[in-house]
């Protein structure tokens, strides 16, 4: 048995045969008999015809993987029709006296290169298209077609790399799964693997004697077993057969309210730490997003993110969920999640020290930059903004007025905004004591168990060995959610729970009963979650 490791782009694992695909050879001949002017009109002519096929792949894809990513092929189309790629055409049909085939290649290879050099990740990501749209129009001229992908036995496809059109051509029913050299987890191909569930793994590095033989693709683990032993092949195969009946289980329960037996409606949104975790959250049917920990955005980037460039992001969250509610934190940076270009002293308790709120209420431009930056997204959907580690009211009412002063600077700039809703983290106990006045200021109440039970308990949460001791069940830490769930419901907040003990099934049942209205969980938590409560029936011995 020989093991392979690469990246995994969905969790899922694909048992069956490994084909290789290797994409059909076209000459394309430098020099033509033809003038610069027929050459020219050949391109013209051959680009047409590619458009029309573009137009075809989008309502293939429309259809199968929905509006979003059936986009690339307009984007395709667009970028057919760029004048800087045309000219770049012409220029070497006039200048060389080159035949559109080879003029064609040659641009897609040079403008490929110089994306793929970019900075930029979705420049960069169009490195892949260029080729792709510039393959399509010398096949065309040529009359070359490629080989056929697939043949009639189900397998797991090998390729270098799939384009994204011909990841939409390919036929599901015979696609076990795929498996490239080359390739980003942020490529539309790697996203409409992800849309289309195809286990599927990037940065593979195989050979021509792959092909053929019998194989399991494991996507939770990144890698794939080469004719493997019969022992792991039964293991996986149970593993394979559990998945299948959880995506059954998912699939009877989409579109399903989470409706307890005895009627009542709880809200199970998801918990994301950036933009990409969006088709998780979709995939498992949440029914928004209830933290969306913007820090990430400032972990990942070597400076300060700009308005610009933090809009881009929460704009396409938000659009993704259509309409769905994204409940997005500002800025929980210092303690665990350190960004270098703050320059933030260092600390002897940094749990305890200089971060989240305290950090944005004292550098104001940083939480004004971000803040202006969800409330530009707010035109696109439903937006809500909430403020971690709060503990008194006073910090919430100087977080509101800033907010107020960035709206109004938006408005002055003639920018479009959405209602949008505020609430904060009830994650010190010193919110839990002062719930009643806080609920006063605020639309909603977000429990960071995680952090609550640390600083209810005096308990370092990072500090393995006081794991016995962090006990989120702790009566004390049960008291302060009731707490919070009344006194946020006496003043009309609706009140939730983002900590890790809102997937706890253990406790679902009790914090329906204290009346909790929404749980964000991660991802993979919904799913059985949302069984759970289905099952409930909270008119017995209400607490
Ligand atoms: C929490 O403290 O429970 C929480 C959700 O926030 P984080 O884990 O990001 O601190
Ligand atoms: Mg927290």
């Amino acid at each position: 048995m020989q093991v392979a490791t690469g990246k995994s782009i969905l969790n899922g694992i694909a048992i069956g045969p490994l084909r290789i695909y290797k994409k059909a050879e076209v000459q394309t001949s430098q020099t033509s008999s033809l003038t610069p002017e027929e050459e020219w009109k050949r391109f013209q002519a051959a680009k047409e015809k590619a458009q029309e096929q573009l137009g075809g792949l989008y309502n293939k894809a429309l259809e199968e993987v929905g509006e979003d990513n059936a986009a690339i092929f307009e984007i395709h189309q667009m970028m057919l029709d760029d004048d800087d790629y045309l000219e770049a055409i012409q220029g070497i049909i006039e200048t060389q006296g080159a035949s559109a085939e080879y003029a064609t290649e040659a641009t897609g290879e040079n403008f490929s290169a110089a994306f793929a050099a970019m900075d930029d990740e979705y420049m960069r990501a169009r490195a892949t298209d260029v080729k792709d749209i510039s393959r399509r129009v010398v096949n065309i001229l040529t009359g070359a077609d490629d080989a056929s992908m697939q043949d009639d036995q189900p397998a797991i496809l090998v390729a270098d790399d799939l384009t994204p059109s011909e990841t939409v051509q390919l036929d599901k029913s015979k696609l076990l799964g795929f498996i490239t050299r080359y390739g980003s987890s942020n490529s539309h191909t790697a996203i409409l693997a992800r849309t289309m569930n195809i286990p599927a793994l990037i940065g593979v590095d195989f050979d021509d004697s792959w092909d053929g033989q019998s194989a399991i693709l494991d996507g939770y683990n990144h890698c794939v077993y080469i004719d493997p032993a019969a022992e792991l092949l039964a293991s996986m195969e149970a593993k394979r057969k559990e998945d299948l009946k959880q995506a059954a289980l998912l699939q009877g329960l989409k579109k399903k309210p989470n409706i307890t037996l005895d009627g009542r409606e709880i809200k199970v949104y998801s918990n994301i730490g950036n933009a990409g975790d969006v088709g998780l959250v979709l995939q498992n049917d949440a029914q928004g997003i209830g933290l969306f920990r913007s820090e990430f955005i400032y972990l990942e980037s070597e400076d300060f993110p700009t308005e610009d460039a933090q809009f881009a992001i929460y704009k396409r969250v938000v659009e993704t969920m259509a309409g769905k509610k994204v409940i997005i934190r500002t800025l929980d940076i210092g303690a665990d999640k350190q960004a270098s270009y703050f320059n933030l002293d260092k600390e002897e308790n940094p749990a305890l020290g200089y971060r989240a709120i305290r950090i944005c209420l004292t550098r104001k431009e940083i939480f004004k930059t971000q803040l202006r930056a969800i409330l530009r997204a707010s035109a696109y959907g439903t937006v809500s903004i909430m403020f971690p580690m709060v503990i008194s009211v006073r910090e919430v009412r100087d977080a509101k007025e800033i907010l107020e002063e960035c709206r109004a600077e938006l408005k002055e700039r003639g920018v479009a905004m959405g209602d949008v809703e505020i609430g904060i983290m009830v994650e010190t106990p010193a919110a839990v004591m002062m719930a009643d006045e806080l609920a006063e200021e605020v639309d909603f109440f977000s429990l960071g168990t995680n952090d609550l039970t640390q600083y209810t308990l005096a308990i370092d949460r990072q500090n393995p060995k006081l794991d016995n001791f962090y006990d989120p069940h702790h009566p004390a830490i049960l008291r302060m959610i009731k707490h919070t769930v009344q006194a946020g419901h006496r003043h009309g907040c609706w009140v939730g729970i983002c900590g890790e003990l809102g997937a706890d099934q253990k406790l679902t049942e009790t914090f329906l009963k204290m009346g909790l209205d929404e749980l964000s969980v991660s991802p993979s938590a919904i799913l059985p979650l949302r069984k759970l409560i289905r099952g409930l029936d909270l008119s017995q011995d209400k607490e």
